[in-house]
Order: C-alpha cells, then sequence, then structure tokens
C-alpha cells in the first residue's frame, strides 16, 4: 500500500465504492477536493446528508420525493388520465428529457423475477390498481425495460389492467432487447413512445 495520510485514504476509499470510480479516480477526487475550499467540501458533504434524509418516496406514485408527493404528482399541467409504469425512477429522467410525455408515472421498484424469489407483492403493483379504480385512468403505458424480466412484468400487469377496460400499451421495440431504458438516447425512447403499440 502507497503511504497515504489515513483521512486521504478514508475518503477515496468511500469515493471508490460509487458506480465507474476507480481506485485511481478516487484518489485523484480525494486530492481534488483537499486542494480545493474547505466551502467546496462542506456544500457536497451537507448535500449528500441532505438528500438521504429529505428525500422520500412519493406515497402515490412512488417516485422520489422531498416532502409530500413528487413534483409531477403535483404539477396541475400534467394529464391525470394516463400513467407511465416504469422499473425506477431513474428511468422516469430520460421520459421526461424527451418532452412529450405529460401523463403521470407509478414507479414498479423493480420487475417480476420468479428466480430470485421476487413475485408481484414485493412490487407496487397494488397501488398501482389502487390508483387505476379511482377510474380516471384510461391508458397504462408499460414502460418496463425491453429485457425478459421487463416483458414478463408488463404481462403480467396487461392481464390484470385489461379487464378493468383500461388500454394498455407497450413502448415500441425500437429500443433494443436487453438494453436498459436509463441509457436510451432521447430519439429512441420518442420513436418507441410514439410507435407504442396496445398489449
Ligand atoms: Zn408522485
Amino acid at each position: 500500500m502507497i503511504a497515504v495520510a489515513k483521512p486521504l485514504e478514508r475518503l477515496a476509499s468511500e469515493l471508490s465504492k460509487l458506480p465507474g470510480i476507480g481506485p485511481k479516480s478516487a484518489m485523484r477526487l480525494a486530492y481534488h477536493l483537499l486542494y480545493s475550499p474547505q466551502e467546496q467540501s462542506t456544500a457536497l458533504a451537507e448535500a449528500i446528508l441532505s438528500m438521504k434524509e429529505r428525500i422520500k418516496f412519493c406515497p402515490v406514485c412512488f417516485n422520489f420525493a422531498d416532502g409530500d408527493s413528487c413534483p409531477i404528482c403535483q404539477d396541475e399541467r400534467r394529464d391525470p388520465s394516463t400513467i407511465c409504469v416504469v422499473e425506477s425512477p431513474s428511468d422516469i429522467v430520460p421520459l421526461e428529457r424527451m418532452g412529450r410525455y405529460k401523463g403521470l408515472y407509478h414507479v414498479l421498484h423493480g420487475t417480476i423475477k420468479p428466480t430470485q424469489g421476487v413475485g408481484p407483492d414485493e412490487l407496487r403493483i397494488s397501488e398501482l390498481m389502487s390508483r387505476l379504480q379511482e377510474g380516471k385512468v384510461t391508458e397504462v403505458i408499460m414502460a418496463t425495460n425491453p429485457n425478459v424480466e421487463g416483458e414478463t412484468t408488463a404481462m403480467y400487469l396487461c392481464r390484470l389492467i385489461t379487464p378493468l377496460g383500461i388500454r394498455v400499451s407497450r413502448l415500441a421495440r425500437g429500443l433494443p432487447f436487453g438494453a436498459d431504458l436509463e441509457y436510451a438516447d432521447d430519439v429512441t425512447i420518442g420513436q418507441a413512445f410514439e410507435g407504442r403499440q396496445d398489449l
């Protein structure tokens, strides 16, 4: 082990646990913070702590929220007749960046994975069904990822929702199979969205 002052080594070790940060980058970032003004480190440390303390799940759609419901559920210009179902809060980011969707969301927090013991009860499915039973929704768009688990979950939900007389659609196949929605580019997402098909 190279001789580095303990606090520096401790910070680098924590930073290297972040995705995409290897040991070298971690040490470079640690040195960067060491040489930067004190306020910068204080602001970073406080931002991390405040995020962990204040961010909760929106009680309506289970997106992340600061306070009661999330900014999307609170926005009265959003169309309450459409709900787009996604696996995780980070999937909302590319769909919002696309800018064409004006409805609401519902975050499942995972997909059905029978092999790993994740069944429908582990996901926010009963909460979705309660929202649909209020009778305002006319279309549910399945935007689960285009992989086996995503497809299985979309089909499972389709079987639950169709008897309620609600249209269920799925993002078109423009998204490469096995790709993550989170990393798809705006044009591909836009096309998949416009070309969505009924399930
Ligand atoms: Zn919400």
